[in-house]
């Protein structure tokens, strides 16, 4: 199953595209989560994106689409994939119609994340993830035992640089003004499906298995 994850920045899309990929055995491929990997190791792709990042705007489309282009041709992806934080402007949405089509492929659904603004803001400010194994936890919802100590390999927590209060806000009105508009281009294909996200990930997770008929 090919799925797209759209949602406003702490709609919850990361966890749930995690748990879902291990459920439906497909990968689960977030630019973010690449991006960040290049800026870390220093790379050329993660020098270019590391002031987009920064300061919470959008890599320039092009730089994106070849990053993604190559991903999805793995064979990994030969029995489908979820995709979180991509496509993120129409630009990118038609762009992956288009390379899908061109190998017989298409999306499945787009399953878009909602959230109330408090939830959204708890979740992104409260975020933590350990420097060694990429955990995540919350300070509100799902704290380390030990103050900022990874329950499970006892790495340091750190706090994602873009999710410090000044980032979100524009990290929220870049998603409502590039993002947003690519919840009707889904919708007008019948593909959108609205997922309340707001409960336990366990929870949402049992009703987007529902509601795709894989449970
Ligand atoms: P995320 O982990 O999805 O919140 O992404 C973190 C940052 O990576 C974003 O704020 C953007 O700067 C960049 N990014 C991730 N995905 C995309 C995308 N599809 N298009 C452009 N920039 C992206």
């Amino acid at each position: 199953m090919n799925l797209i994850l759209l949602g406003a920045p702490g709609s919850g899309k990361g966890t749930l595209a995690k748990l879902l990929s291990s459920k439906l055995r497909v990968p689960h491929i977030s630019p973010g989560d690449i991006l960040r990997e290049g800026v870390k190791q220093d790379s050329p792709l993660g020098q270019i994106a590391k002031p987009f990042m920064t300061s919470g705007s959008l890599v320039p489309d092009e730089i994106i689409m070849k990053m993604m282009e190559k991903r999805i041709i793995q064979p990994d992806c030969g029995k489908g994939f979820i995709l979180d934080g991509f496509p993120r402007t129409i630009v990118q949405a038609e762009r992956l119609d288009q390379m899908l089509s061109n190998s017989g492929r298409s999306i499945d659904f787009a399953l878009k994340f909602e959230v109330s603004d408090e939830c959204a803001l708890e979740r992104l400010g409260g975020r933590r993830i350990c420097s060694v194994c990429d955990a995540d936890f919350n300070l509100y919802t799902k704290p380390p035992k030990k103050e900022n100590v990874c329950d499970i390999c006892g790495g340091k927590l750190f706090q994602r640089a873009d999710d410090k209060e000044e980032v979100i806000s524009n990290r929220v009105k870049v998603y409502r003004e590039q993002t947003l508009p690519i919840e009707e281009y889904y919708n007008h294909q019948g593909k959108l499906i609205r997922i309340n996200s707001e409960p336990n990930p366990n929870v949402v997770l049992k009703e987007i298995l529902k509601v795709l008929e894989v449970g």
